[in-house]
């Protein structure tokens, strides 16, 4: 274990886990028990781990062993069902996670207050966590709110894990029987906290029980890490989130393009290693007047031709301190109708949270910036 978290269990792989009670003179098996407690149950606490002997739980807490689930120190509900969490860490730290449920199965209970009562329960049939990467972010897309912050520090895989056990007790949902995607698109650039992020995709999929294909990163197009993403075993869909068709309007809106420009960016895009069935996703928040022309969408069905993709068009989301407009609605219908034309899937995504600022860009600290 590191130093700075040796009383922590989150973020420990299976492995680690069986070394860890070795260490402590245990036998191996120890390190299956913890691995399930910590991530296929969820336990918060040391006490919790009810397959290990009374007299080893109290040992362990005597010598200040921990979880380490981060706390839930606020909770936004939007009127569409969208909650954003602030969880905080043992640094004092905090990020934001925001779960999203989609969908209704629509079956009404059995009439009774109990059939009821599942139905209530069940108001959703999947649902979709979007987990931080880092505390605040470095890239500074101009857009994006959470780019205001900078960045303060990576997460530990422990810390990014932490977010979701936090949010799955919290709504008491389990996978892999409740179905649950993860994107990682909150806070940060996932691919500049890259080991971290990739011991959490593999301790998600193997310890909470969430498939890597109900999983997707998002970048901002940190070339080199989607070269070494391709050639995870395990791993989530990637995302780029591109917003601009040319290289001029692309530096503007997104300074990394300067570094790695479009076509690196495109190149990476194309030698992806897709399995079967998998497709690219080409994220596009549309900017009133800015990127949003027929223009732009033919141009950039060229730059993407070719590639099994998709594009998700969002709409800006508005915020203090961001220069730019939301565009109307019939814009972001004749984009669509523009790549569609051209031969590119294009979805228009429905913002989820905009009230309580829980929408794709809109993630800032809120003890900085509070919700109205
Ligand atoms: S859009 Fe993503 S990568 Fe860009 S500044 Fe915001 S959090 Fe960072």
């Amino acid at each position: 274990m590191s130093d700075k978290r040796q009383n922590v269990l989150l973020g420990l792989t299976f492995r680690e886990l069986t070394d860890f009670a070795e260490e402590s003179g245990q036998p191996s098996y120890r390190g299956r028990q913890l691995f399930e407690a910590v991530y296929g149950q969820r336990v918060e606490s040391v006490e919790q781990i009810s397959t290990l002997p009374q007299e080893l739980r109290h040992r362990f807490k005597q010598r200040g062993l921990s979880v380490g689930v981060p706390t839930i120190q606020k909770k936004f509900v939007s009127s569409d069902g969208t909650i954003r969490y602030l969880i905080g860490f043992s640094d004092g730290q905090s990020v934001e996670t925001v779960w999203m449920p989609e969908g209704d199965d629509g079956e009404a209970g059995d009439g009774s207050e109990a059939g009821n009562e599942v139905e209530k329960a069940r108001a959703w049939d999947r649902a979709t966590i979007c987990v931080s990467s880092q505390v605040g972010c470095a890239v500074d897309c101009q857009f994006c709110l959470t780019a205001l912050l900078g960045v303060k520090r990576n997460l530990t895989a422990g810390e990014i894990v932490g977010q979701v056990c936090a949010v799955l007790n919290d709504q008491h949902v389990s996978p892999p029987q409740d179905r649950v995607n993860i994107v990682f698109m909150g806070m940060g650039e996932p691919f500049l906290n890259y080991d971290n992020f990739i011991k959490a995709v593999g301790l998600l999929a193997e310890g909470v029980g969430i498939a890597e294909s109900r999983m997707t990163v998002s970048t901002a197009g940190i070339v080199p890490r989607i070269y070494d993403l391709g050639a995870e075993p395990v791993r989530p869909k990637l995302a780029i989130s591109l917003n601009a068709p040319n290289d001029e309007l692309r530096s503007r809106l997104m300074p990394i393009n300067r570094k790695w420009n479009l076509e690196k960016l495109v190149a990476a895009a194309r030698d992806f290693p897709l399995r079967n069935r998998e497709r690219l996703t080409f994220e596009y928040v549309l900017m009133d007047g800015v990127n949003d022309s027929p223009q732009n969408a033919r141009e950039l069905s060229e730059l993407i031709r070719g590639i099994r993709g998709k594009v998700n068009l969002i709409a800006l989301n508005p915020g203090p301190g961001i220069a730019f407009q939301t565009p109307a609605e019939n814009r972001v219908f004749e984009f669509q109708k523009t790549l569609t034309a051209a031969g590119v899937p294009a979805f228009i995504r429905r913002p989820r949270g905009r009230d309580i600022y829980a929408a794709c860009g809109q993630l800032k600290r809120t003890v900085e910036f509070p919700a109205s």
